[in-house]
């Protein structure tokens, strides 16, 4: 498809980046493209109208930059899952185990009412693990998941099928 074209053309692989063995998926050339950017923020600006989401969720921290402009587009309002000890006010927090030892997000509570529905945005979903924690979050706040939008998946590491539970049914879209 021409836009997943666009877009993977834009993202470059850095062997060896975080360790040795990983191939990391640097977004930061899509970033520095206008059209390529853009692109991306009217096609997630889509899925969070479709959906008839009325927040748009972003995962620190390259899911911020993707989110914030996909809120204002959309014109829905914005709200960030932190990991753990970032939000000043009230948090929820939910937990989740990496390879090795465990990770948190939080968000603040104060942020979503019962009657939000919200669309979660991140840049890769990698073993879903993040991604799903913070649909939990969502979950637990009272509010409905909308769906979950990334721009990448590494469908290798199996995320896809991790996230499906905490999604409810709600729908799941890579680019
Ligand atoms: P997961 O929890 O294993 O799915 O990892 C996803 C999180 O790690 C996301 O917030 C991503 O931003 C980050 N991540 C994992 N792999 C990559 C990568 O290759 N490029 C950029 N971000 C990545």
């Amino acid at each position: 498809e021409e836009l997943a074209a666009l877009l993977l053309g834009r993202i470059r692989d850095v062997a060896d980046y975080p360790k040795p063995g990983i191939v990391f998926k640097d977004i930061t050339p899509l970033l520095a493209d206008p059209v390529a950017f853009g692109a991306l923020t009217e096609a997630l600006a889509a899925f969070a109208t479709e959906q008839g989401a009325t927040k748009v969720v972003g995962l620190e921290a390259r899911g911020f930059i993707l989110a914030a402009p996909v809120a204002v587009r959309a014109g829905l309002g914005f709200v960030p899952v932190r990991k753990a000890g970032k939000l000043p006010g009230a948090t929820l927090s939910q937990s989740y185990d990496l390879e090795y030892g465990s990770a948190e997000m939080e968000i603040h509570a104060e942020d979503l009412t019962a009657q939000d529905r919200v669309l979660v945005i991140d840049d890769v979903l990698a073993t879903g693990g993040t991604a799903e924690a913070s649909l939990r979050l969502i979950s637990r706040s009272g509010a409905t998941v909308a769906g979950l939008g990334v721009l990448m998946e590494l469908s290798f590491l199996g995320g896809a099928s991790r996230v499906r539970a905490a999604l409810d049914g709600a729908p799941y879209q890579a680019l």
